[in-house]
């Protein structure tokens, strides 16, 4: 399947190619279709598959399409609602990029920052506005934005929306839409009270594309875990910066305070690096995620929340400092590795108090995560969870064994499909 054969217009086929993608991702080649022909869309996909393009896509070819007929003065057409400021800015941009030979317009909002030039660029005239719900109400109350154009509505990432407690500003902002538009909701899981909000904004029988169910991004990447004190932490995660090799790594803290505390321990031992979380302020963050992007810093730690947005090819490594006690968030943050290579690497960290989460985590994901028996940190308290153990190798001693995922233990039965979707990734990679 090309993106020609999916009927895009030609001016996004360009953007496209530009962007060396060459094949359209599972969810694109299932999704575009959908959008083109302007139905409504529930979508069960998380970040990294691809889905901001799916989506964007078939929206700017309806604008694009929309404004050969009618060249009036731009109205806001579509409208992208998203929980947090880093994605909000990163669907912004895929807009841009995808859109650039179309000529259509967008900009983005989020809270955090003055508004003055979120105002003055809405004033200019967008077609695309990219909003977080809080900053989107409180211009839509001072008069700078109404939405009574809207045509075209996405809701991104709605399981964060809940759980970040958006619900009653998504709720209003419903209300203030045209009931005939075309409506499109993402969202990773889909819990009872996230199929509620979807029946609220679908319409009766929306069109459903499923992709990559939360397993199979666990599955792609090498997991390793590490039994280890909760004192015993900061010296395991130098010992493990020190002596693994590496060109990025992700360090997730359950809390802001904890995120600060990691940065402060790293520096004591001359290791760089910036935490991302909301108590920053939004420059901050934004430079902490740019040094981090051109590599000038190579050891980001953040907060799951801030870390949502973070977009970054070449991130080969994740090391969960803290286990996260909600056992999906396990799965979204080592999916923020292998995304581009397809291969990744996850590091776990594991105290006494932390054995609960594990065990829900590998239900989750059904299977045991392999233990690195050998390291010098090692605390093995009583009572572990029962899991597969890898027998560490004498020459790599104290090293987590590494596999690439080709030589895995996985079953490699991977979808053709799936196959496809790498080797699109791979050779934009190298491209
Ligand atoms: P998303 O799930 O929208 O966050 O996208 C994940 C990453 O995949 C982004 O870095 C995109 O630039 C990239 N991407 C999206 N579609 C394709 C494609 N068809 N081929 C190659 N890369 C893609």
């Amino acid at each position: 399947m090309t993106f020609k054969e999916l009927e895009i217009i030609e001016p996004i086929q360009r953007a496209l190619e530009g962007e060396g993608y060459t094949t359209p991702t599972p969810i694109q080649e299932q999704s575009i279709p959908i959008l083109l022909n302007r139905k409504d869309l529930l979508g069960a996909a998380q970040t990294g598959t691809g889905k901001t393009a799916a989506f964007a896509i078939p929206i700017l070819q309806h604008l694009y399409n929309d404004r050969l007929h009618n060249k009036e003065r731009r109205k806001i057409k579509a409208l992208i609602i998203t929980p947090t400021r880093e994605l909000a800015i990163q669907i912004a941009d895929s807009f841009t990029v995808y859109g650039k030979y179309t000529g259509i317009k967008n900009t983005v909002i989020f809270g955090g920052v003055k508004q003055g030039a979120q105002t003055n660029a809405l004033r200019n005239g967008i077609d695309v506005l990219v909003a977080t719900p809080g900053r989107l109400l409180d211009l839509m109350d001072q008069g700078f934005i109404r939405l009574n154009d809207i045509e075209y509505f996405v809701l991104d990432e709605a399981d964060r929306m809940l759980d970040m407690g958006f619900i009653h500003d998504i709720k209003k902002i419903i209300t203030k839409l045209p009931s005939k538009r075309q409506s499109l909701f993402f969202s990773a899981t889909l819990a009872p009270d996230i199929v509620e909000l979807s029946n609220k904004i679908l319409g009766s029988n929306p069109e459903k594309v499923m992709v990559k169910p939360e397993q199979t991004t666990a599955e792609k990447v090498e997991q390793s875990l590490y039994f280890v004190s909760k004192k015993g932490k900061p010296k395991l995660l130098v010992h493990l910066l020190k002596t693994i090799p590496f060109e990025s790594v992700l360090i997730f803290s359950r809390t802001k305070h904890g995120a600060d505390k990691i940065v402060r321990i790293l520096s004591k031992a001359e290791i760089k690096s910036s935490a991302i979380h909301g108590n920053k302020a939004q420059n901050a963050r934004q430079r902490a995620l740019g040094d981090f992007k051109n590599g000038e810093i190579k050891v980001l730690v953040a907060t799951d929340i801030a870390a949502r947005g973070i977009d970054v090819e070449e991130l080969s490594l994740v090391i969960n400092f803290d286990l996260p006690n909600i056992p999906e968030t396990y799965v979204h943050r080592i999916g923020r590795t292998g995304r581009a290579s397809a291969s990744g690497i996850a590091l776990s960290f594991c105290d006494v108090e932390e054995r609960p989460y594990l065990k829900d985590i590998q239900k989750l994901i059904g299977q045991s995560i392999p233990v690195v028996e050998e390291h010098p940190f090692v605390s093995f308290e009583p009572d572990p969870t029962p899991t597969k153990t890898i027998q560490p190798s004498n020459q790599r001693k104290p090293q987590p064994q590494f596999r690439r995922p080709n030589s895995s233990n996985r079953s490699g039965s991977g979808s053709d499909n799936r196959n496809k979707y790498r080797k699109s990734f791979s050779s934009k990679r190298n491209g």
